[in-house]
């Protein structure tokens, strides 16, 4: 069975600016016009914002604008909750999820520009890997008198081309392609968290047995791809018929930044691990444009260039349902790169 719409969205956060963002003096480089459009570096940045305009006069020798204008299924501003990010994103594909179809949601973008927060969030101010989960449990019990539930969760990181447990923190973990099952990694624990409050908690414990090395562009700076999973189970209560058994695979991954290894001045041990998160990440670029070739047709899909893009080979294309959710930031510090998250967002949206 083959899904004829749209299988990509792609969607723009634009977060607050920072306190250190505010102090410097700098302008903002993103104007959200509605729901759908922004623009990139305008020639008026206060146009229609008459608050907005940090520190705009003291900006020294501007840049010349841009003034380029972007059309997303989705744009956030600053205002946005996460609640309002998670019921226009991946509260759409839980229906399509829910008849058993793969989904993965991704936050792409920059070290800073709000991924972790979209994802994972806060514990007061929890992000659509909490959000979703928590959606799905009420969707699942309203339909407990029809069908049988098994759901399950697992937390990975996918970090210098190794993946770890987050939950059950171990040597690295194998990936291997079972026939029935589909993608497995060997070893990696699956828990069922009794209430909303245990969830939260595994989050948060498995957020800070990530990977995280100090380096000169940012001392918090995340080299990891963090891969949230639940699997759901279901079966039809017939009484006294066998029913097939339907799993589906929901994946949210909060992706290592995107800014070019380069640009931290990256050298020995670090910049290796920068080649490899390169390797990742364009892995899951070149997957997904040759996904958005194929359209039908039979090409080549390199799945097998990264860790990453192993890990999702069966969440990827075909019949599954994919949000790309880009993050950025609003202040010219940010400058090069928000415009090149925007660039790849754009070119994402031919998926
Ligand atoms: P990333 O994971 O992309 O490196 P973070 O999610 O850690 O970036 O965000 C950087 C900083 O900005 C954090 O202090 C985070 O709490 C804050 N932040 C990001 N997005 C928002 C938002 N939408 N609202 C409020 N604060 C945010
Ligand atoms: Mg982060």
């Amino acid at each position: 069975m083959v899904v004829e719409d749209s299988t990509l969205q792609v969607v723009v956060r634009v977060r607050p600016p920072t306190p250190r963002e505010l102090d410097s003096q700098r302008r903002p480089v993103v104007q959200v016009v509605d729901e759908r459009v922004l623009v990139f570096n305008p020639e008026e940045p206060d146009r229609g914002f008459p608050g907005l305009k940090w520190g705009s006069t003291h900006d020294g020798p501007k840049k010349k604008s841009k003034d380029l204008t972007f059309v997303f299924d989705r744009v956030f501003g600053e205002a946005a909750s996460q609640q309002d990010v998670f019921q226009h994103t991946t509260h759409s594909i839980l229906d399509s999820f829910l008849q058993g179809y793969n989904c993965s949601v991704f936050a792409y973008g920059a070290t800073g520009a709000g991924k972790t927060h979209t994802m994972l969030g806060r514990e007061e101010d929890p992000g659509i890997m909490y959000l979703t989960t928590v959606e799905l449990y009420k969707r699942l019990e309203a339909r407990q008198q029809e069908k049988h539930f098994e759901v399950l969760i697992s937390y990975q990181e996918v970090y210098n081309e190794q993946i770890h447990d987050l939950l059950e923190p171990k040597g690295p973990l194998a990936i291997r392609e079972d026939p029935d099952k589909g993608v497995v990694v060997q070893g990696l624990s699956f828990h069922q968290p009794a209430s909303a409050e245990q969830l939260l908690e595994m989050l948060t414990r498995g957020n800070c047995n990530r990977t995280q090395h100090p380096t000169d562009a940012n001392a918090t700076s995340s080299r990891s791809h963090a891969i949230f999973q639940i699997f759901v189970k279901q079966q039809d209560r017939v009484p006294g018929l066998t029913q097939a058994i339907q799993v589906a695979k929901m994946s949210l991954i909060d992706l290592a930044g995107s800014e070019r290894a380069s640009s931290t001045h990256a050298k020995g041990e670090r910049l290796r691990e920068g080649a490899n998160i390169n390797r990742s990440l364009l892995a899951l670029i070149n997957v997904l444009n040759a996904l958005a070739d194929a359209k039908g047709r039979k090409t080549h899909v390199p799945y097998r260039d990264s860790k990453l893009t192993r890990l999702l080979k069966d969440s990827l294309g075909g019949n599954c349902r994919t949000v790309m959710i880009a993050a950025i930031s609003p202040s010219s510090l940010a400058y090069e790169d928000t415009y090149n998250t925007l660039k790849y967002a754009d070119r994402a949206k031919e998926i």
